[in-house]
C-alpha cells in the first residue's frame, strides 16, 4: 500500500513546491530553487568566510573552498538547525536539550545514571510509574540494527533486555551513595576540575528538557520546545496527542523526535513571519501570501534537502539487502504514525501543506565524566591512591559504560550541503574544546580555493561493493575518482 494519507490531495500541489527538486515551470521556482544569498548569509553568521555553496550540476549543491585550507585547518564550524539527543542515551548523559553540552557536576552525572539504571531494572516490576513518566520509558532502545527478529520495532512491553543488560553495569553501590552523588552530598576528589554548567529547567515545566543557561532555555522555547513541551505552559494543541506521539517516537525510532523539532521550528517561524507581516498591504491573495511565508519559514530545512529522510536510515546491518523494500516499507510506515501524531499534538492548519523531510547527521559530544577518570587516572601515584579509595567503587559501578558520550541525530545547514567522496579532504572532527552539539568540520589534507570540499558519508575504506550498497542508502551511486579506478 502507497502511504499518502499524510498528505491531503487538495493540498499535493503546495507539497509538490515544498518537497520536489524545483522545476522551472513552477510560479514559485525561485522560493525553492537554490539561493545563494542565503547560504552567504549562513556562512557569514557561522564565521566560517573561507567557504561558498554553489550549485553543482551532478548533485544540486556542493561546498567550494573560497581560500586555500592546509590540512588540519578548521574548515567550517556548523551550529544546527535542530538535534535531539538518542531516547536511549538520556539515561547516560544529562546535556543542556538546546546546545547539547553536559551539565550539573560530575557527580550529578554519575549519580543520575546509576539512578536511572536501577529504575530501569525497577520499571520490569511495574513499580513506581510515576517517577517513570518523565524519563524516556525505553532504556533499551534502540539500534534497530540490534533487532534480532527483524521486526525493527522493539515491543515495548518487554523489559527483560533491560533486566538482563544490567549485569554490564558492574558492581552496583549502595542506593544512599547513588543518592547523595545526585544531591551534591557526596563530593569526589578532584571533580572542581571539572566544572558544568548549573541545571536550568524548561520554562513550560515539563520535566524532560534541562539548559545550561536562561539563554539556552529561551531560545529552545521559541525555536522549537514550546509546541513540543508536556509541561503545564505547553503551546501543543493536544497534549495527550504530544504525549502519544512521544512515547511512540521513543519506542521505535528517535529521528521522529528531530523529525518533529523541525516541523514545530517551521510552524513557529511561520507564525512569526505572519504576525510581522504587514497585514494592510492587501496586494496578494491571502492563500498566496500565507504560502510565500510557509516556503520562508521552511528554507532553511528545504535548502539541506537531499532526501526524504526515511530514505537515509541506514539499512540496518542484519537487514539482507533484498528485504530492503520491506524495511524502507515499515520505516514508512512508522514515519505515517508518527507523522499522524505529532499532526494530531502541534497541528497548526496553515502549516498543513508540508511534511518533515531532512537529512540527518550524527551529534556526538564528549563526556565530562571519562575526562574526569582519565584524570584521576593520571595522577601521581600517592594522590591517585588517594582520589581512588573514592572513585574506584564509582567507576566499578558504571562499569564498562563510564565514558559513554551524548549521542543523538542533527540537521546541520550546511555541513548537509557537503557531498560525499570516497577519498574525503576534509572529515567532522571533535576538537578539544569542541564540546557542545556543533559539527566541526576540518581539512584532512590541503584544499585550494575553488576545489569542492567533501566528506565522506560511510567508512570510505571498505571495498567497493560495501561502498556503494550503503550509499544507496543515501540514494546515489557513488562516481568519485576512487570508486572510478575500482569500479569492476
Ligand atoms: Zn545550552
Ligand atoms: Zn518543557
Ligand atoms: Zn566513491
Amino acid at each position: 500500500m502507497e502511504i499518502w494519507c499524510i498528505i491531503r490531495w487538495d493540498h499535493a500541489k503546495c507539497i509538490v513546491y515544498l518537497i520536489a527538486r524545483p522545476h522551472r515551470a513552477c510560479a514559485l521556482y525561485h522560493l525553492f530553487t537554490f539561493i545563494p544569498e542565503y547560504f552567504d548569509q549562513l556562512i557569514t553568521t557561522r564565521g566560517c568566510t573561507g567557504l561558498k555553496v554553489k550549485q553543482n550540476g551532478a548533485h544540486g549543491k556542493g561546498v567550494y573552498a573560497d581560500v586555500d585550507f592546509r590540512e588540519g585547518d578548521l574548515v567550517l564550524k556548523d551550529q544546527m538547525l535542530a538535534g535531539s539527543q538518542h531516547s536511549a542515551n538520556k539515561i547516560d548523559c544529562l546535556v543542556c536539550s538546546f546546545c547539547f553540552r553536559f551539565i550539573g557536576t560530575i557527580e550529578v552525572q554519575i549519580g543520575r545514571k546509576l539512578y536511572l539504571q536501577d529504575l530501569g531494572v525497577a520499571a520490569n516490576n511495574e513499580c513506581d510509574r510515576q517517577t517513570l513518566a518523565h524519563i524516556p520509558k525505553k532504556t533499551c532502545q534502540i539500534n534497530s540494527s540490534d533487532s534480532e527478529d527483524g521486526s525493527y520495532v522493539k515491543d515495548p512491553t518487554s523489559m527483560e533486555e533491560c533486566a538482563s543488560t544490567s549485569s554490564k553495569y558492574g558492581t552496583p553501590l549502595p542506593k544512599e551513595i547513588v543518592e547523595s552523588l545526585m544531591n551534591g552530598e557526596l563530593v569526589l576528589p578532584y571533580s572542581k576540575q571539572f566544572p558544568l554548567p548549573s541545571v536550568i529547567s524548561c520554562l513550560g515545566g515539563c520535566r524532560e528538557a534541562f539548559y545550561c543557561s536562561q539563554l539556552c532555555a529561551e531560545a529552545d522555547w521559541d525555536l522549537f520546545h514550546s509546541l513540543l513541551c508536556t509541561g503545564a505552559r505547553s503551546k501543543s494543541s493536544d497534549k495527550e496527542a504530544l504525549l502519544k506521539f512521544l512515547q511512540h517516537a521513543n519506542e521505535t525510532n528517535d529521528i521522529f523526535l528531530l523529525a518533529a523539532k523541525v516541523v514545530s521550528f517551521t510552524i513557529l517561524k511561520y507564525r512569526k513571519l505572519k504576525a510581522s507581516y504587514p497585514e494592510d498591504q492587501g496586494k496578494c491573495t491571502a492563500d498566496k501570501c500565507d504560502l510565500s511565508l510557509l516556503s520562508e519559514a521552511w528554507k532553511p530545512v528545504s535548502m539541506g534537502y537531499k532526501i526524504r529522510w526515511w530514505e537515509c536510515i541506514a539499512l540496518p546491518d542484519d537487514v539482507d539487502s533484498c528485504d530492503e523494500a520491506a524495511f524502507r516499507m515499515q520505516i514508512k510506515e512508522l514515519a505515517f504514525t508518527s507523522l499522524q501524531l505529532l499532526k494530531a499534538a502541534i497541528f497548526d492548519k496553515e502549516c498543513e501543506p508540508y511534511a518533515a523531510f531532512l537529512s540527518n547527521s550524527d551529534l556526538v559530544v564528549a563526556s565530562p565524566v571519562e575526562d574526569y577518570f582519565l584524570y584521576i587516572d593520571d595522577l601521581p601515584q600517592s594522590e591517585k591512591k588517594e582520589a581512588e579509595r573514592v572513585t574506584r567503587p564509582v567507576l566499578d559501578a558504571l562499569g564498562d559504560d563510564y565514558s559513554i558520550c551524548c549521542q543523538g541525530t542533527a540537521f546541520f545547514p550546511l555541513q548537509s550541503c557537503m557531498n560525499h567522496s570516497c577519498h574525503p579532504n576534509a572529515r567532522a572532527f571533535k576538537r578539544e574544546e569542541d564540546r557542545d552539539g556543533q559539527a566541526t568540520i576540518v581539512a584532512l589534507r590541503s584544499i585550494s580555493k575553488g576545489e569542492e570540499v567533501t566528506i565522506s558519508y560511510i567508512d570510505e575504506d571498505l571495498p567497493f561493493e560495501e561502498r556503494q550498497a550503503m550509499l544507496a542508502d543515501y540514494g546515489f551511486r557513488c562516481q568519485c575518482q576512487k570508486c572510478l579506478e575500482e569500479e569492476p
